[in-house]
């Protein structure tokens, strides 16, 4: 990612999420906020940039933290983060492996759309492999998570579909599906993973959150 936040156009190539394309955007907006004066007790500092694709003409929203301490706020993997579009795969609670195989098949998206849709496909087997399914096909995988109740009905059915689309990819039979049905798949499983993995990441943050309010109520003394 490109920290220069100038307006103009970035001087490194930018991952678009909605379409794919690495390329050079347009810096159409910079909005930055931060500590207030140089003698507050911790100085921080945030810049939010709104880049343009040329491809796609869709926007891409970037927040750039920085502090004198390098330190990262919570659900934070780096001091560059993709707020818009949705990018689960930023967060920590999902598996590198996952959040990789995720980002090769979105990447795919603007170049083809069979590579994306076989992409999705391996990342959804990935996932349920990592949730401990078993068995040998991924029709079956999706039935033994179903099973238990991890994988609700509307993923399930969303599970399926990007199954069917990455099979019809695999066996050439791609042809009536276009850039925008895909589009849904990389939806799918990205929704798949905030369910799975963000959501009770930032479950168990809220809870750790409330505990530590409920020692600072009894014990006013800093706990670090
Ligand atoms: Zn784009």
């Amino acid at each position: 990612m490109d920290s220069d936040c100038q307006k103009g156009y970035t001087t490194q190539p930018v991952l678009c999420l909605h379409c794919g394309n690495e390329t050079v955007m347009e810096v159409v907006g910079i909005h930055e906020w931060g500590s207030q004066q140089p003698d507050d007790e911790f100085q921080f500092h945030y810049t939010y940039r709104l880049l343009v694709c040329p491809t796609c003409h869709r926007p891409t929203l970037h927040e750039i933290y920085s502090d004198e301490e390098s330190c990262l706020p919570p659900d934070y993997e780096s001091q560059e983060t993709i707020l818009f579009p949705s990018h689960s795969v930023g967060s920590p609670a999902v598996p590198k492996k996952i959040a990789k195989a995720y980002q090769a098949a979105v990447r795919a998206h603007g170049i083809d759309h069979s590579l994306c849709a076989m992409g999705l496909r391996r990342t959804l087997e990935l996932i349920l492999c990592d949730l401990g399914a078993t068995e040998w096909g991924l029709k079956d995988k999706i039935e033994e998570i179903s099973a238990d109740e991890r994988l609700p009905e509307f993923l399930k059915e969303a599970s399926y579909l990007t199954k069917r689309f990455g099979d019809d990819a695999a066996h050439g039979k791609e042809a009536d599906y276009d850039f925008f049905d895909v589009e849904y798949m990389v939806g799918f499983v990205g929704h798949i993973i905030d369910y799975l993995y963000v959501l009770p990441y930032k479950l168990n943050g809220f809870k750790e959150h409330t505990e530590l309010k409920k020692k600072w109520a009894k014990d006013p003394e800093p706990i670090f």
